[in-house]
């Protein structure tokens, strides 16, 4: 049984939840998902974690009272062969997690760097990870009208081959800024770098919970398994 604990910071949780489950469900594994709201539930038992899109000024400053960010990033580094996914405002705090502390993805983040929410879009991403395919699986969704979102309409791409597009669904979308990267690309939109993986932490500035390809939160649980059986 692999426990992942999703940061109930603010933001897209819910997505991430259901995407998990799904990517659970296509690899036959086990899953305990443990939603981190303050720093006691942030324990050593995690084997992976996610942090998910949303505002990273908000996120700072809602966790100040729980110090659930600094919780999360000491378990960061007290684990660095556990994967960590960061998705957007997730990817930005990884990037930038603050003063006292070393970047855990090597590489400069400009926030809003596409622009304001009007600037929001939806374009293939080609990745470049090793993820591993799964077997389709219907997972039951989520009621999703609790949350008031709209879910997209789009295929589950459960056996999909490592060199097909990802649907990337980018929503007030920080940018890499190619200069000041030191760790590897995996997801490209044309030239422009729009992923990337710090030994294993993943930051990505797109959404993937909010697709039916989960294609990421696989690589996550497979990665977590792996870590798992080493130890
Ligand atoms: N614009 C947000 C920020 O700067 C990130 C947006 C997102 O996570 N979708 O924190």
């Amino acid at each position: 049984m692999l426990s992942v604990g999703l940061a109930m910071l603010q933001g897209a949780r819910h997505e991430h939840a259901e995407a998990l489950r799904g990517a659970a469900g296509e690899l036959g594994l086990e899953l305990n998902i443990v939603e981190c709201r303050r720093a006691s539930h942030v324990s050593s038992d995690l084997d992976a974690l996610i942090l998910p899109g949303g505002e990273s000024t908000t996120m700072r400053i809602a966790s100040q009272h729980e110090s659930l960010l600094e919780a999360l990033f000491d378990w960061m580094n007290n684990h660095p062969s556990r994967p960590v996914l960061g998705t957007c405002a997730g990817a930005i705090l990884m990037a930038s997690p603050g003063e006292e502390r070393a970047p855990f993805l090597q590489a400069s983040i400009e926030r809003n760097g596409w622009g304001r929410q009007r600037q929001s879009f939806e374009s293939t991403v080609d990745v470049i990870l090793d993820t591993p395919q799964g077997d389709a699986c219907d997972v039951a969704p989520a009621d999703r009208d609790m949350f008031a979102h709209q879910p997209l309409e789009m295929q589950s791409q459960a056996a999909q081959s490592v060199n097909e597009g990802f649907p990337g669904v980018f929503i007030r979308a920080p940018r890499f800024v190619a200069d000041g990267l030191s760790c590897t690309p995996v997801a490209m939109l044309g030239d422009e770098i729009v992923g990337v993986l710090d030994g294993m932490r993943l930051g990505l500035t797109f959404h993937p919970e909010l697709t039916l390809d989960r294609r990421f939160h696989r690589w996550l649980l497979s990665q977590a398994q792996h870590t798992k059986e080493g130890q």
